[in-house]
């Protein structure tokens, strides 16, 4: 390819709303170009690493049995409702109408429309088991899309739904999607950890999410290096720690003069947050009530747990604002469960069930209660509401973990019949009778994966793409187009490599080389050949992307080198 050609796009300066290096190198490489929040156009490069993505992707499917096709983003109400997730689903589906006033969304996965397939196309128990997958745009209305690719309105997943006759089926599927995403993230070179997933708005008893490691993943998860446990902290349960808290004894009111948050209370109580709970009024939108959750003061509230516990929706889940909490008659920085666990929900973390006596708010502004025993003085619903963190104890060798962050490219969950039930999704068994299908559904995100990789390779210079994935293997620049001997060399190395089936790019630009040399770096081609001054005696330099290093070396052997080296890295 021509470089002149090729709508190279490359940006000198950092775009401003760009936050992260992945997004930045993708805007200023030219791989994408923004048109509203969260809504991105993919140019030439970009679509290029797309593509060689998606076809890592659908080798390995292809591999493990699943069956290819494509689905309409378009999906009629009726699925949903059907499903039930119409309303559950929130904000962040993406409704409208047609011009006859029927209501549509735009998908954000697929499961209502790949069970109503296997509804309508698969009767007998021998279809069974079958894997179907597409790679498709989805649309969410993220509350707030960010990082580019990472969190966008728009974007591309691989979705995949295992269809089985009973459970024993469902595990073998879920087996082999997750060793083909352990496969697929391998060659697409990702550093990842696969961990123990909470099942979100998808549903469903057991999932796992595959986490590309990064400091600026927006997950976060817990693992043991003893024996192995690792998981979301969403999902991520700890063995308790025992900690009794004060010792067993009727409780008292304390003054606490302007202290309402944990931080005033040490400060001025002198007191470790381990002997405090944090009483936190929250208004569930879905279930249309207000509900109380304690978790033990030195801890963070776990949102997911608590909307599993109340199985309801992330979306639909806030803190009480200082108004509601007012009308409700709290007292801010001073909520006490003590006198309304008769009229909400008081849901208690493990921990705080455990305590023989903790201080917590009084319900009047300034006064805290001392040696409040749960059971004994107010009475709820005990669950796993903390979230895990470094040093807790792992569940299953009761070890201390570790914490790390990492981006989530994929996620695979065993669905059972939660839609196959609802929707009817049967199958005549080989004893006659109707039997729901047993799936599972397994996703990955493209578009996320394509800039997981760049936050995993680049340096200060631009994005360093491994082979298998990089728009471009080699480019070639001649230092002076005006040189025809330069020139020579330069296109016959071009026409040669070209013969070979690499992925070639001649720089015929008339610009300065310094200039092409840093779009190369920042686009991030593994090879770059100078054609330079030692032109007419056949030599040329070559320099490598990854390492920076720059060889001199002769024609015959480089060409020789760069086949040896992409053939074996594709
Ligand atoms: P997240 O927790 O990051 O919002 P999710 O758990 O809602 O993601 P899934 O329903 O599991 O996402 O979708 C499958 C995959 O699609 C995810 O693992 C992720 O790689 C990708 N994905 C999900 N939402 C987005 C988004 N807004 N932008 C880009 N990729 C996304
Ligand atoms: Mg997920």
């Amino acid at each position: 390819m021509k470089a002149n050609r090729m709508l190279i796009s490359t940006l000198k300066e950092n775009p401003q709303d760009a936050k992260i290096a992945s997004h930045i190198l993708l805007l200023r490489a030219g791989m994408i170009k923004p048109e509203v929040a969260g809504i991105y156009n993919f140019l030439p490069l970009g679509l290029r690493v797309l593509n060689k993505i998606e076809k890592i992707v659908k080798e390995e499917m292809d591999k493990a049995g699943c069956i290819e096709i494509l689905c309409s983003a378009l999906q009629p109400k009726e699925l949903w409702v059907e499903s039930g997730r119409w309303e559950k689903y929130g904000p962040e589906l993406m409704r409208l109408k047609d011009r006859h006033d029927r209501e549509f969304c735009l998908g954000p996965t697929h499961e209502e429309v790949f069970t109503s397939m296997a509804k309508d196309l698969i009767k007998s128990a021998k279809a069974l088991p079958i894997n179907i997958y597409q790679i498709q745009t989805k649309y969410r209305d993220e509350f707030r899309p960010r990082f580019g690719l990472m969190r966008s309105r728009e974007f591309i997943m691989k979705d995949a739904y295992s269809f089985d006759k009973d459970t024993q089926g469902l595990e073998a599927s879920y087996q082999n999607m997750y060793d083909t995403y352990s496969k697929i993230f391998t060659r697409l070179n990702l550093h990842f950890q696969p961990v123990l997933a909470d099942t979100g708005n998808i549903g469903g008893n057991g999932s796992h999410q595959f986490m590309a490691l990064s400091d600026v993943g927006e997950s976060e998860i817990v693992y043991c290096d003893e024996c192995g446990y690792a998981a979301d902290v969403e999902k991520a349960t700890t063995k308790l720690d025992n900690y009794k808290g004060m010792e067993e004894k009727p409780y008292s009111k304390i003054h606490t003069p302007n202290a309402g948050t944990i931080e005033e209370l040490q400060e001025f109580l002198k007191m470790d947050p381990k002997n405090m709970t944090k009483t936190l009024v929250y208004h569930d939108y879905m279930n249309e009530k207000f509900v109380i959750a304690m978790v033990r003061g030195d801890r963070e509230l776990n949102v997911i747990k608590l909307v599993n516990a109340l199985n309801s929706n992330e979306n639909y889940l806030r803190l009480a604002t200082d108004e509601e909490l007012l009308n409700l008659g709290f007292v801010k920085g001073f909520t006490s469960p003590i006198g309304h666990d008769k009229d909400f929900e008081v849901y208690v973390d493990y921990e705080v069930e455990l305590m023989d006596g903790f201080l917590t708010g009084a319900n009047e502004k300034d006064y805290h209660f001392l040696n409040v025993k749960y059971g004994r003085d107010f009475k709820g619903i005990v669950c796993d509401l903390k979230t895990a963190t470094e040093g807790d104890f792992c569940p299953v060798c009761g070890k201390p973990m570790k914490q790390e962050r990492g981006i989530e490219v994929g996620q695979i969950f065993k669905l059972g019949t939660k839609y196959s039930e609802p929707m009817n999704c049967t199958y005549v068994d080989l004893d006659g009778k109707n039997k729901p299908m047993v799936m599972g559904c397994y996703g990955i995100g493209i578009t996320r994966v394509m800039q997981s990789i760049v936050e995993q390779y680049h340096d200060e210079f631009g994005i360093k793409w491994p082979i298998n994935v990089a728009p471009y293997e080699v480019v070639i620049v001649p230092i002076n187009i005006k040189d025809e001997a330069q020139m020579n060399l330069a296109e016959e190395i071009y026409n040669r490599l070209l013969e070979e089936g690499i992925e070639v790019v001649f720089d015929d630009r008339d610009a300065r080389c310094g200039f092409k040399f840093k779009d190369w770096e920042l686009i991030g081609i593994p090879y770059t050949i100078v054609s330079g001054k030692n032109a007419a005696q056949g030599i040329l330099e070559l320099k490598d992307r990854n390492t920076l290093e720059k060889i001199e070396i002769g024609k015959e052997e480089l060409i020789n080198k760069l086949i040896k080296d992409i053939m074996n890295a594709r």
